[in-house]
């Protein structure tokens, strides 16, 4: 198959380089110059659990012309629409579109530019980092949920989930991918935003009362939210993952702290707290922390005046 990663930072980088060590081919996408030209120049860097270093091809995604069997979406969640306008020369009929961002939402986006027979919604707890252009860090072990978004096309889904299986990247194919998308997210939008926001590891961010309170809120916000939109979540199951994950990750700085604070880029607040307020709002449910937490953080992105910059060698949450 000819697979592309279309938004090939940390994560991309990971997925290109465990499917090259495969017999598929593997071209990325992306839009960073520095990256781009250390990628043609020196080839893909990896360090971490295995050293290594891979001549791939890298191209803007307008630059792309070959007709895609799978297209793997790994862009910050607010360049998604960029990059599938970017895209549209190399979706076929058959183009399989597999997306793993993290965040909500994503699908309402991508049904407008792939048929719906042809999207795969899934979630991954893989981590990834950037040492700098053209270098990516890669440790631990991780796993991935997957669905088509069409039931009538699950076969697409079972092949997907195959060929990742074979670049060792624990594939499952899931009957109900949502619940896990959304527990993701919850993750992310009580832990990620608050650490953030508080300038802390996930550790300090439980050694007060309040601290907890605000987390419980959150999740409370996400699972009522969800629950109404007919999400199967289960309010007790989820606590319990985030306390979990609080205790592996105490002494890490979440994914948004990175972005935010150590390396002054956008955040993706908008398709986590933001967009559970968004849907709130649309379901006429309250959502008070999430809109807080959404409004507070754009604030710090504006102080900061944020353009963007480089990712970090630790990986999201
Ligand atoms: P990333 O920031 O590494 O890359 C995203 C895009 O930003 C890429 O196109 C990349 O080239 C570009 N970029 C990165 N640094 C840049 C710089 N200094 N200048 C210009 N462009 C730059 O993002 P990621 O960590 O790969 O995440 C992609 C998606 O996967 C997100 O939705 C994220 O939440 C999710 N995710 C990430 C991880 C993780 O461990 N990194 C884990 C699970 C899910």
């Amino acid at each position: 198959m000819l697979v592309y990663i279309a938004g090939s930072g940390a994560m991309g980088c990971r997925f290109g380089y465990q499917i090259s060590q495969t017999n598929h081919e593997v071209i990325l996408l992306d839009n960073w110059a520095e990256h781009i030209a250390a990628i043609k120049d020196k080839g893909l860097t990896i360090t971490g659990d295995v050293e290594d270093n891979v001549s791939l091809p890298i191209m803007k995604p307008t630059e792309a012309t070959r007709e895609a069997d799978l297209i793997i979406l790994f862009t910050k969640a607010m360049q998604l629409p960029q990059m599938l306008q970017d895209i549209k020369g190399i979706i076929g009929q058959e183009t399989k579109v597999l997306c793993l961002l993290n965040g909500l939402g994503h699908e309402d986006v991508i049904r407008h530019y792939i048929p719906v027979h042809n999207i795969l919604m899934g979630v991954t707890v893989w981590t990834a980092g950037l040492k700098g252009p053209g270098h990516a860090h890669l440790q631990g072990v991780g796993a991935l949920n997957l669905q088509s978004l069409d039931p009538a096309n699950q076969e697409a889904g079972h092949q997907v989930a195959e060929l990742l299986n074979q670049a060792k990247l624990n594939a499952t194919y899931d009957d109900n991918v949502l619940p896990h998308i959304w527990r993701k997210a919850c993750v992310n939008g009580s832990m990620n935003s608050l650490c953030a926001l508080l300038d802390c590891t996930i550790g300090e961010l439980f050694t007060s009362q309040d601290g907890l309170k605000i987390v419980n809120s959150i999740i409370h916000e996400f699972v009522t939210v969800g629950k109404a939109e007919g999400v199967e979540l289960n309010e007790e199951e989820i606590t319990t993952y985030v306390m979990d994950t609080s205790v592996k990750a105490a002494h890490h700085y979440p994914s948004m702290h990175q972005d935010l604070v150590q390396n002054h880029r956008k955040t993706e607040i908008d398709f986590l707290n933001g967009a559970v307020n968004t849907k709130g709002q649309k379901l006429g449910i309250e959502t008070p922390y999430c809109r807080l937490i959404t409004e507070m953080v754009h604030t710090k992105e504006k102080i900061l005046n944020i353009n963007g910059s480089l990712s970090t060698v630790v990986g999201d949450l």
